[in-house]
């Protein structure tokens, strides 16, 4: 069976007349079946409808370069030197024997999709099978940091890949180091500072941005690269004090930029960098770095912006989780989170407004699931449930993070089911996979356009929420509300790479197994 779907992989092609492809573009058609409810008294009306949709795929696949902003730290060092060892098919040994590279953790690479029935049987295909996508081993990496060190021994200082590996890519990272960068210290913790070595001086925010866009312009040239997207995997900023008058459109920020504005911080600025290169733009972090006038720039530029705070190990776990018991009818009242980290993140979220971010990203995650169910909540109060974040630093721990959650939930006439969940999250592990995701389906999403009942084809809206999946407390186009339930999150992205594919949208009947 496994050997069908490989050759099925090789060989895949849609027939059918509602899908259209010549050498640059697929373009395929999708009646989109939904349902419009009005509100008459206390009774709903509900009237399905259907509204055509085109989708249009530039299947030519670019050279891409991405530059990391934090490339020295525990992410962007796992990440380069993962992609590397896979690249170059790098093997190493460790305690438990000869271990080869692999993309495990990554939706892309490592998860399949159902693309319909052989006989009875299902059949399904690698992620990254099923429209064009770059290849992560052929991305160029680079980007800054506020630590001088090169990528080996930055590597060796996060303390998360084995040792022989570590051995064995020094000879490609030690030729990696990070441009100097933006360090404004108030954004991040104090403990921080013993690392910034290698800063961009003076305290013109106009200059350092222009510094910036000049280092995207020159990697863009020098690597010869038809795209480039910014990615921020740096520390943890503290939240800018958010003002309509500083941050509220793209002239205001831009003007607050020149006036070296307190309030503007250093993620902002590689954000704005970015845009203005006509790059899109990625926060890993969950600050709130992508505000209104940055919206507005990406919007002018064409790009996209992406954000907040990777979902790798114990939000996703949650978002998965209390999505269960939700709708199982089975009422959460209280989820209480401890975790205990070594790494460096975990040293600058001991800063108390660092920490403040993450809290506020990890608490909004079950809000839209839980509001979902008004019969176990009909009331706001009841919504208010018991949710408790606490983060420890431990050096100890490395980046083996730990984190221990109890879920108390209400069940059948009154009683009490509760969940204690222990899982040791090797953090930057789980990261890095998720990253070159967030990467490899940015730039995807690039290349597609719709048209909505015949309408010109546009782009995507410039906040990019189709990446929730990916994301602890995801941004969404205003008036469009968030998605946080993981396997709604996982659905809507296979779906839409299926329907730009022309594949048929999977709703779980099963008719033609149960009655073909
Ligand atoms: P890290 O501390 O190891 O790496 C961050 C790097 O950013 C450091 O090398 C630091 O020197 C650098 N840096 C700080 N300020 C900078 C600036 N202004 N410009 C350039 N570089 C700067 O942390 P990490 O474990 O790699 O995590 C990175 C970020 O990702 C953190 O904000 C973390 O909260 C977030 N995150 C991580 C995970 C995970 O599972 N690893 C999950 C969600 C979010």
């Amino acid at each position: 069976f496994v050997y069908i779907c490989q050759q099925l992989i090789q060989s895949m092609k849609v027939q059918s007349t509602t899908t259209q492809q010549d050498d640059h573009f697929l373009i395929a058609d999708y009646d989109y079946k939904s349902t419009n409810i009005e509100k008459n008294g206390d009774k709903y009306i509900a009237k399905p409808q259907i509204t055509n949709f085109k989708f249009k795929t530039d299947t030519r696949i670019p050279k891409v370069g991405v530059m990391l902003v934090g490339w020295g730290g525990n992410n962007g060092t796992t990440l380069t030197g993962g992609i590397l060892a896979n690249k170059f098919n790098i093997t190493w040994n460790s305690r438990r024997g000869t271990h080869q590279p692999n993309f495990y953790g990554s939706l892309t690479q490592s998860s399949v999709i159902k693309i319909g029935t052989c006989n009875t049987e299902e059949v399904f295909v690698p992620f990254k099978d099923v429209l064009p996508m770059v290849n992560p081993c052929d991305i160029v990496f680079g980007g800054w940091d506020i630590s001088s060190l090169n990528l080996a021994d930055a590597m060796g200082r996060a303390q998360v890949v084995d040792y022989d590996l570590q051995q064995k890519l020094r000879p490609y990272l030690e030729k990696l180091v990070p441009l100097p960068s933006i360090y404004y210290p108030d954004f991040i913790a104090a403990n921080q500072g013993d690392r910034a070595d290698n800063v961009i001086p003076g305290n013109n925010k106009l200059e350092h941005l222009n510094i910036i866009r000049k280092n995207i312009a020159d990697f863009k040239q020098q690597n010869n690269l038809d795209k480039v997207i910014l990615l921020w995997t740096a520390n943890t900023e503290r939240f800018c004090v958010e003002d309509p008058n500083v941050h509220g459109t793209a002239e205001k920020l831009m003007k607050s930029i020149e006036s070296s504005h307190p309030e503007i911080s250093a993620s902002t600025i590689f954000a704005c960098a970015a845009c203005l290169e006509g790059c899109s733009f990625i926060n890993g972090s969950p600050q709130n770095t992508i505000v209104p006038g940055v919206i507005e720039l990406a919007e002018k530029a064409g790009v996209f912006v992406a954000g907040d705070d990777f979902k790798t190990g114990q939000t996703k776990f949650k978002t998965c989780l209390v999505e269960y018991l939700v709708g199982a009818g089975i009422k959460p009242k209280a989820i209480i989170s401890y975790n205990h980290l070594g790494n460096n993140d975990g040293k600058n979220l001991s800063q108390e407004s660092c920490f403040k971010s993450k809290e506020r990203s990890k608490k909004t995650c079950v809000d839209d699931i839980l509001e979902s169910n008004k019969v176990l909540y009909p009331t706001e109060e009841e919504l208010n449930i018991d949710h408790t974040i606490v983060i420890k630093y431990c050096p100890e721990t490395g980046d083996s993070k730990k984190a221990m959650d109890e879920y108390i939930a209400e069940i059948f006439l009154g009683g009490r089911q509760t969940f204690a969940v222990y899982n040791v999250c090797e953090d930057s592990l789980l990261a890095a996979p998720l990253i070159m995701d967030l990467l490899l389906l940015c730039e995807l999403f690039e290349r597609i356009q719709f048209s909505k009942d015949s309408s010109e084809f546009q782009r995507f809206d410039t906040v990019l929420s189709w990446l929730s999946y990916l994301m602890k407390a995801p941004k969404s186009e205003s008036g469009i509300t968030t998605i946080n339930a993981l396997s709604r999150q996982r659905a809507m992205l296979e779906n839409l790479v299926k329907v730009c594919a022309g594949l048929t949208v999977d709703d779980n009947l099963r008719l033609e197994v149960r009655y073909g």
